[in-house]
């Protein structure tokens, strides 16, 4: 669809998903905020990926660990060395800065941009590009009064490393046996040095993560497992199968702590115009056979024994024997990344409009389709008119009693077409449309947002219709 991007912005913007930071002090780059609607999404989307680790799981417990860590932990991870920096380099002539991983993968492969080579160099104006330097994307901060060496530490660049350092203690406390996962979501921070495409790209995001402990030799079992059941989790979320793809990740590309990893990619609706790149396929998730990189780093660094206690000897099955390091298999997942995803595949413009009894019927109609588990809003109630006080305040009743039960909102402002049309870009689930029949009867009219089905239900049987048709 032409323009997708300026439209998702736009919508997101108007209708109270998501804001750009700092507004009143002229915006803060590429920082965002999520509006009434953005939140309820954002924790949709996160109460479903939990429940999905933690409920459908019987091996897998949850953590909360905190964004400041000690900063020996990334001394161990590698993040503070070369591993966890990107290439930057900068246009001499329009002073813009650029990873010159993106530049070289847009570039046709006869041109390199690296050292600067003239006319191909800069993305923007062609500009001359300076020889290419390491930026580590860790963000600093100081703990304590004093801003020295001694108080430096980072914010967290991934939830995972939490994850490593409470290895013993989660499988102490509640008596763990291999395989076993550790599921976390929480704030991540990166430097980035050219946040961008709206929040695909940010320094401040919420990662979704799960480390999967498994004897070294499951580890490559573990690890086409995982990459399934994280794909399935898109698909059954409405994610359309064309707009999904898995990228192995090169033996080059790999993250310094990788043995194997691949991108669950979805295409976005960005690219850059100098590219020609209409849609952008970009890495929404990474699976990552970690091997024992972690915990046999921190227990070198931290001198702590964090390998895990198997059966003395092997028994016929195989399974390791003695002490190990057992291997991780990690999905990383982006909250934001997904909910722009979400988004994206979730907007539909009808042409000439759905609802055509109203006048409106002759515009573009927009129409958000998201999953059930994801809308925002479930449930909107609309007295027919305004201006009769007991439909408003039938209406008013019925608003409060489904409010416990569903994202409920109440809506009496402008005609019953235009209503209709407000909720379904934001991808309300159901309509309830309280009418004059419903003060005799009791009853209401329920309209589908998919179908545009509209049925009379009895007030007192709503909530249970409702719930089973949310699958509550
Ligand atoms: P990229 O190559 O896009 O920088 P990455 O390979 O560094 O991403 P990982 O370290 O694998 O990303 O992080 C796992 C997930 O965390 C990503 O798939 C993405 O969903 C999310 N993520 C990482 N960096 C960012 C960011 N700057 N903004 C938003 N989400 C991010």
């Amino acid at each position: 669809m032409a323009n997708l991007m300026e439209k998702i912005v736009s919508l997101a913007k108007r209708r109270g998903f998501i804001f750009p930071s700092s507004e009143i002090y002229g915006g803060f780059g590429s920082c965002y905020d999520f509006g009434p609607l953005g939140v309820e999404m954002k924790n949709n989307i996160k109460r479903t990926w939990w429940d999905e680790m933690i409920k459908e799981h019987n091996d897998i417990v949850g953590l909360d660990a905190g964004i400041l860590m000690s900063p020996k932990v990334w001394k161990a991870s590698g993040h503070l060395t070369a591993g966890f920096a990107d290439e930057l380099v900068e246009c001499k002539k329009c002073h813009r800065r650029f990873r010159l991983d993106e530049i070289e993968e847009n570039l046709p492969s006869h041109h390199s941009a690296k050292g600067g080579t003239g006319s191909d160099g800069c993305p923007e104006c062609e500009g001359e590009l300076t020889k290419p330097r390491k930026f580590n994307l860790m963000m600093k901060t100081f703990v304590g009064p004093v801003e020295d060496e001694a108080a430096k530490t980072y914010l967290r660049a991934e939830t995972c490393q939490g994850i490593y350092l409470n290895f013993k203690n989660i499988l102490q406390t509640m008596r763990l046996k291999i395989p076993f996962g550790v599921a976390q979501i929480g704030k991540a921070f990166r430097n980035e040095i050219t946040p961008k495409d709206f929040i695909y790209r940010t320094r401040e995001f919420e990662q979704m993560e799960m480390q999967w402990f498994c004897q070294p030799k499951t580890a490559p079992k573990f690890f086409d497992y995982w990459k399934k059941e994280r794909i399935n989790w898109y698909l059954n979320l409405g994610i359309k199968k064309a707009n999904l793809r898995v990228k192995e990740v090169s033996k080059k590309e790999l993250p310094h702590y990788a043995k194997r990893a691949v991108d669950i990619e979805y295409k976005f609706p960005f690219g850059s115009p100098r590219f020609r790149v209409e849609a952008g396929w970009k890495e929404i998730e990474g699976i990552h056979n970690r091997g024992d990189w972690d915990l046999s780093n921190h227990a070198k660094h931290s001198g702590e024994d964090l390998r895990y206690e198997g059966p003395a000897s092997a028994p016929q099955s195989g399974a390791s024997a003695g002490k190990y390091f057992p291997h991780i298999i990690e999905t990383s997942a982006g909250a934001d990344r997904s909910l722009f995803a979400f988004l994206s595949d979730a907007y539909q413009e009808v042409k000439g409009g759905r609802t055509k009894t109203t006048k409106a019927a002759k515009e573009i109609e927009v129409l958000l389709k998201l999953h059930k588990s994801l809308a925002p809003i479930k449930v909107a109630i609309l007295p027919l008119v305004k201006n009769k006080p007991k439909l408003v305040k039938k209406a008013k009743e019925v608003y409060q009693a489904l409010k416990p039960h569903f994202m409920t909102q109440y809506d009496e402002i402008g005609s019953i077409g235009r209503r209709y049309r407000r909720q379904d870009e934001i991808g309300t689930l159901f309509c309830l449309t309280v009418d004059f029949d419903s003060l005799e009867k009791d009853d209401l009219t329920v309209r589908d947002r998919d179908t545009m089905k509209q049925e009379r239900i009895k007030i007192k049987e709503l909530i249970s219709f409702l719930k089973e048709k949310l699958n509550e």
